[in-house]
C-alpha cells in the first residue's frame, strides 16, 4: 500500500519521530516544523505560437533561523506547493546537517521544461525571478535558489541575469543565486557536487567494518554491485564516480525502461546509447527490465535511487533486496517503508545527509560571490613556491633526484576544483561520522533519526542563540 500521507506530512514524520528524543520546547519544535512564508504565484507566458498559458510557481522558506535560505528550484509537471514545502524542510535539516550557515527555502515551477522552447523557458524563468524579487524572495543575504530537478546552469544564468536587470546596483548580487555557469560567477565543481558528494556519503558508509559486518558486507567500494534510479545531475555523477573507484553498475533505470548486466555497464555508454536511440533500453548485452520501478527491487548491494520522491514504499519495501541505500533524491523511501526496512536489517544514509553535497559546494560559491576572488587565487603560487623549496631542501640532503612527474606532484598547488572537491570531501566525511556518533549515542531507531536529531538541536540552537526563546 502506497503511503496516504503527503510528501510534507512524510517529512514531518521523520521529524517528530527525532523530536520526540529531545527535549526542546514544543513551541521551539513546532516553530521548527512548519514552514515560516510561502508564497504562490500563478503568471500568464505567451508561448512561441501565441498561446498564453498560465504558469503555477512557489518559492517556500521553511526556517530563518539563519540567513539567507537556500534551496533549488524544481522544474516538474508535478509540483505541488506540499511538495514545495517538504523539499524546503528538509533544506533546513540538511543545511544543519552539514553545518552549512543557511535556513532551508525550496522553489517550484508547475511545467515539464522539455514541453517549451528554450525562448519561453527563458521568459518563464525570468517571469518567475521577477515575482520573487517583487516579494523579497531572493537576495544574496535573503534567499538564494539554486538548481533542482529540471534545472541547472542555463536557468540560474537566466535568474541571476534578470535579478541584476531589476534590482539596485549592490556588489554582491552574483550572490542571489548558485549553480551559475563559471565566468557569471559559479564555481568549479558545482554542476557534479551532490552526486560526488553521495559518492563520499557511499565510501564513508562502506568504510566503517563493523557496520558493513552486519550487513554481510565486506567493508570499501570496490566490487559493490550497485543499481541506480534516474542518470539526471545527480543519478549520473553518483554512478561515475562509483563505477571509476571500482564498483559494479548492475542495473540502470530510467524513467522509460531499466536495463541489467550482472557483469556491468558503462554509464557514459549507456547514455550515449540513449542520446543515440531516444532510450536506455535495448542496451548490448543488457537485460530490458519493465516498469522500470520493478529494477529496484534487482538483487544488488547498494541501491541508490536519485530520481524523484516516494519510490519505495510499502507496495514494494519487502522485495527490496540492496543492504545499503544511499538517499541520492530527496524523499525516495516513505517512512513506514524506512521503518521497515529497517527492521528487515538495511541500512538507509539518509537524504538529509546524502545528498547535501549539493549545498555544500553552492555554499562555497555563495563564499565566493561575497568575497570576490576565485578560489586559490591568492595562495597557488604561494604553496607551489614553498613546496619547491622543500623539494629542493630533499634533494640536498638526500642526493635523490626526483622526476619531472614527481616534482609537478609534489609540488602543484590547489586550483579552485581541488580545493572545492577537498571542502566537499571533508564536510561529507565530518557529516557521517557526526550523524553515526549521534545515532550511537542516543539509541535512535536509525541513521536518518540520528541525522534528525542533530539537526534539530543545532537548529534549536540557533534559535536559542537569536533570544527568541528566553
Ligand atoms: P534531473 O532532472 O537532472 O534528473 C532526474 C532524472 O530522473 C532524469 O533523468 C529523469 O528522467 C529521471 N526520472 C524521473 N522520474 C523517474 C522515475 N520515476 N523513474 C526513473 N527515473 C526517473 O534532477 P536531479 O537534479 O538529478 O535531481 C534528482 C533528485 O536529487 C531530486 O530528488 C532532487 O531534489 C535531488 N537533489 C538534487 C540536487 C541537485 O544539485 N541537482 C541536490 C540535492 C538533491
Amino acid at each position: 500500500m502506497a503511503s496516504n500521507k503527503s510528501f510534507f506530512e512524510e517529512v514531518m514524520s521523520f521529524f517528530d519521530k527525532a523530536a520526540a528524543r529531545t527535549k526542546h520546547p514544543k513551541g521551539l519544535l513546532d516553530q521548527m516544523k512548519y514552514c515560516n512564508s510561502t508564497y504562490e504565484v500563478k503568471f500568464p507566458v505567451q508561448k512561441d505560437d501565441g498561446e498564453i498559458e498560465l504558469i503555477y510557481a512557489y518559492r517556500v522558506e521553511h526556517s530563518h533561523h539563519k540567513l539567507p535560505v537556500k534551496g533549488g528550484i524544481r522544474y516538474s509537471p508535478l509540483v505541488t506547493v506540499d511538495e514545495v514545502k517538504a523539499l524546503a524542510a528538509l533544506m533546513t535539516f540538511k543545511c544543519a546537517a552539514v553545518d552549512v550557515p543557511f535556513g532551508g527555502a525550496k522553489g517550484g515551477i508547475r511545467i515539464n521544461p522539455k514541453d517549451y522552447s528554450e525562448r519561453t523557458l527563458e521568459r518563464i524563468t525570468r517571469r518567475y525571478t521577477a515575482e520573487l524579487v517583487k516579494k523579497n524572495f531572493i537576495g544574496p543575504g535573503i534567499d538564494v535558489p539554486a538548481p533542482d530537478m529540471g534545472s541547472g546552469q542555463r536557468e540560474m544564468a537566466w535568474i541571476f541575469d534578470t535579478y541584476m536587470q531589476i534590482t539596485p546596483p549592490h556588489i554582491d548580487s552574483a550572490g542571489c543565486v548558485t549553480g551559475k555557469p563559471i565566468p557569471q560567477g559559479g564555481v568549479d565543481g558545482r554542476v557534479a557536487a551532490t552526486g560526488r558528494g553521495v559518492y563520499f556519503a557511499i565510501r564513508e558508509a562502506c568504510s566503517i567494518a563493523e557496520d558493513m559486518k552486519k550487513l554481510g558486507l565486506t567493508p570499501g567500494i570496490s566490487g559493490k554491485r550497485c543499481i541506480v534510479q534516474g542518470l539526471g545531475n545527480v543519478g549520473y555523477y553518483t554512478a561515475k564516480n562509483l563505477q571509476d573507484n571500482g564498483a559494479i553498475l548492475t542495473t540502470l533505470i530510467e524513467y522509460e525502461g531499466a536495463i541489467h548486466n550482472p557483469d556491468g555497464l558503462d554509464i557514459d555508454d549507456v547514455l550515449k546509447h540513449r542520446e543515440e536511440t531516444g532510450s536506455i533500453l535495448k542496451y548490448k548485452g543488457a537485460q530490458d527490465i519493465t516498469p522500470s520501478i520493478k529494477a529496484l527491487e534487482m538483487d544488488a548491494d547498494i541501491l541508490v535511487p536519485a530520481a524523484i520522491e516516494n519510490q519505495i514504499t510499502m507496495d514494494n519495501v519487502k522485495n527490496i533486496k540492496a543492504k545499503l541505500i544511499a538517499e541520492a533524491a530527496n524523499g525516495p523511501v516513505t517512512a513506514k517503508a524506512s521503518e521497515a526496512l529497517a527492521e528487515g536489517g538495511v541500512q538507509i544514509i539518509p537524504d538529509l545527509y546524502c545528498n547535501a553535497g549539493g549545498v555544500t559546494v553552492s555554499y562555497f560559491e555563495w563564499l565566493k560571490n561575497l568575497q570576490h576572488v576565485r578560489f586559490g587565487r591568492m595562495d597557488k603560487r604561494f604553496e607551489e613556491s614553498t613546496n619547491f623549496k622543500i623539494l629542493h631542501a630533499m634533494e640536498r640532503v638526500t642526493g635523490h633526484s626526483f622526476s619531472e612527474e614527481e616534482r609537478h606532484l609534489i609540488t602543484k598547488g590547489p586550483d579552485e576544483i581541488d580545493l572545492v572537491d577537498s571542502g566537499l570531501e571533508e564536510t561529507m566525511i565530518e557529516g557521517y561520522h557526526e550523524m553515526r556518533h549521534v545515532y550511537k549515542t542516543t539509541g535512535a531507531e536509525d541513521l536518518r533519526t540520528g541525522a534528525f536529531i542533530n539537526s534539530i538541536n543545532k537548529v534549536a540552537l540557533s534559535y536559542e542563540q537569536l533570544g527568541i526563546f528566553p
